[in-house]
């Protein structure tokens, strides 16, 4: 056989078997493609989302939405000329990048801003990070903060991606709930300040493991404002435990008199320990701005500033101007009644006390929030005018909230979503609704219960 023939006959073989191992190869890959490419163990069991299911159920529905916390009418204009002028005035170079852990002029405001909130010089290049939302603040803090194994003690109920951030880390999530004081409403309302950590069980949640613990005040779901003391016995295990607080203070300026917001960072040698978050969003009510911050001591920034320059890297430019333009504003007239950050908690305060009413004249238990723009309420009493065996959710509160959204066309949050796996009873009973709305809205919410709830009605 000359040696071409051998050549041509060994070729042909080995592509024949090269096309049979091909072959095989992708009716195994087709076969394993699933499992190859399913969902990354770190985010196992953070499938679910009240936000993704919620705002679904609200679009099929069209209830009156008082579920996702966002305000149905106009923020301040001030702020949305600062953004169209950003976008179109002289300056074009602000349709472009900015620095990356916060543009210029809105770090110096920053930093001028919370300098004197904690009474302490605040470096704007090194102690301000601005991010995409208090998400992604929330995220960098998290991310770059927690080694696998370090536990991260979490107070329930809980804005709910921390869970899945602490988790996603490689953390382990240490769950202690507030509890309802014993016997509070029996002479008036329940107050937010009735909601309490028992100072006994949280000092037992700190172990040589404990990395970090995250608290919310104002608080969402409760509305708690966590007074002066109670953030002392934080602050006070942390500094014996050698732990990080990651404080998310969204809600800083919907704080509703007499009560005062307390930064935990401004507490005796908390500086060191403390990364403290804040979103343009609620400060300006432009939740869809998803423009938030964290500031802190920069060996602590950073860490986020690591996470951040490797994820998103730089945030929106005429939305951190606009903002900034702001804030500068504010600042100019920061002791006047008309600031903003002062003027909101007025504006939200009688809408806070209207839906407090209306829910109580129905049968429902408010929690009557000393902060934020959320109020809980247990429904056990209209248990009997739901048709709870409707809806399949294993949770009470889910199947409450879903049955009224289809039906009552009233829609809430289920606070069970905000609980870890072992306390979820604790909210069975309890929906959440976001009262920044139009008085024109509240009304008709009013109006949806009182019909619903009077004994003509056919449902
Ligand atoms: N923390 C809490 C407690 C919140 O309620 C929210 C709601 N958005 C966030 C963080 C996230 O804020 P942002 O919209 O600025 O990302
Ligand atoms: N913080 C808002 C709420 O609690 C918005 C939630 C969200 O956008 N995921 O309703």
């Amino acid at each position: 056989m000359s040696p071409l023939l051998l050549l041509m006959l060994l070729s042909s073989l080995l592509c024949r078997q090269g096309l049979r191992v091909l072959g095989q190869r992708s009716v195994r890959s087709m076969s394993s493609v699933a499992d190859k490419f399913s969902l990354p163990d770190r985010y196992r069991g953070s499938e679910k989302s009240v936000w993704v299911e919620y705002i679904q159920l609200a679009i099929e529905h069209q209830p009156l939405n008082l579920g996702q916390g966002f305000p149905d009418y106009p923020p301040p204009s001030y702020v949305t000329d600062a953004l169209a002028d950003a976008t179109n005035g002289s300056n074009t170079l602000l349709n472009q990048y900015t620095r990356g852990f916060g543009h210029p002029r809105l770090v110096q405001a920053l930093s001028k801003l919370y300098s004197k909130e904690i009474d302490r010089n605040i470096d704007p290049l090194k102690e301000v990070l601005v991010t995409d939302g208090a998400y992604e603040a929330l995220f960098c803090a998290i991310q770059g903060n927690t080694n696998p194994g370090d536990e991260v003690i979490i107070i329930e109920p809980f804005f709910d991606c921390y869970v899945p951030m602490v988790k996603s880390a490689g953390g382990i999530p240490k769950f202690i709930p507030l509890r309802l004081r014993e016997g509070a409403g029996t002479s008036g309302a329940i107050s937010s300040a009735d909601w309490i950590l028992d100072p006994r069980e949280l000092e037992s949640m700190f172990t040589e493991k404990t990395k970090s613990i995250i608290i919310n005040t104002p608080h969402n779901p409760i509305g708690k404002v966590f007074s002066r003391s109670e953030l002392e016995i934080i602050a006070n295990l942390c500094k014996k435990n050698n732990v990080l607080v990651i404080s998310d203070e969204v809600y800083e300026w919907m704080v509703y008199k007499p009560n005062e917001h307390v930064r935990i960072a401004s507490l005796p040698d908390m500086w060191e320990r403390t990364i403290t978050i804040g979103s343009a969003g609620k400060t300006f009510s432009v939740t869809g701005w998803k423009l938030g911050w964290a500031y802190g001591p920069d060996y602590l920034m950073k860490n986020l500033q690591t996470v951040h320059q490797n994820t998103v890297y730089t945030c929106p430019t005429p939305i951190q101007e606009a903002v900034a333009r702001g804030l500068e504003l504010e600042l100019n007239r920061r002791s006047s009644p008309d600031c903003y950050l002062t003027s909101l908690a007025e504006e939200l305060r009688p809408k806070r006390d209207f839906m407090a009413k209306f829910l109580s004249d129905v049968g429902m238990k408010p929690t009557v929030p000393e902060g934020g723009y959320f109020m809980i309420a247990d429904w056990s009493a209209l248990t009997n005018k739901v048709k709870l065996e409707e809806e399949k959710d294993p949770e009470l509160d889910y199947k409450f909230t879903k049955w009224m959204t289809k039906n009552v066309k009233l829609q809430g949050i289920p606070p069970s979503a905000f609980y870890g796996p072992d306390h979820k009873d604790l909210a069975q009973h309890l929906v959440r609704y976001c009262f920044f709305k139009k008085d024109e809205n509240l009304q008709k919410a009013a109006e949806i219960l009182r019909n619903w709830t009077a004994p003509t009605s056919n449902l």
